[in-house]
């Protein structure tokens, strides 16, 4: 199976909320995988009869600010590489941060699809706050709650189009 999708952005946007509501009640088996993806944490998911697996990058030990760049760096390159979606999640309730502005970057390499993920929207009256991730230069932009599921089914609509 080749359904491989990715999340990917700065710690704290809610990555591992995303990654824990999907996996939970299907097969909620999660890998730790030794050696260089020791700090991703593999599950399985469907949607509408689409399977996938959903990668969960982070867990950071950070050292440095410079150790944290390489860190992010290295699971950018591997979610382009080893995945069919990438999710790019970021924090509504934070903004846009330099770090986002850094890994967008990163991932305008990506041939891969690209979906901009706004997190912890979780009320309708949060969404005039989202415009300025707008201008990471993503076409596909998605507003979720992690926390309470919503946006979530149009988000996944999406992803499974790029199986
Ligand atoms: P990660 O570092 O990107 O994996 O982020 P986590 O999943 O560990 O979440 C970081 C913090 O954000 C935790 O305190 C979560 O409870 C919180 N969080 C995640 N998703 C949401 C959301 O949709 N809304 C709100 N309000 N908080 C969230
Ligand atoms: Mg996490």
């Amino acid at each position: 199976m080749s359904n491989i999708v990715a999340i990917v952005g700065r710690p704290n946007v809610g990555k591992s909320t995303f990654f824990n509501r999907l996996v939970q009640k299907r097969q909620a088996i999660v890998d730790n995988v030794s050696g260089v993806t020791r700090d991703r944490h593999y599950g399985k998911s469907d949607w509408n009869g689409n399977e996938f697996t959903i990668i969960d990058t982070g867990g950071y030990i950070i050292g440095s600010e410079d150790a944290f760049e390489v860190e992010i760096r290295k699971q950018v390159e591997l979610a382009i590489e080893e995945s069919n979606v990438i999710l790019f999640m970021v924090d509504n309730q934070v903004g846009l941060t330099d770090m986002d502005k850094e890994v967008a970057q990163l991932l305008r390499k990506s041939k891969k699809p690209v979906l901009l993920v706004v997190n912890k929207v979780d009320s309708n009256k949060n969404i005039d706050d989202t415009y300025e991730f707008y201008n990471l230069g993503f076409e596909q932009f998605f507003t979720v709650s992690s926390q309470s599921g919503s946006g979530t089914g149009e988000l996944l609509d999406e992803v499974v189009t790029h199986f």
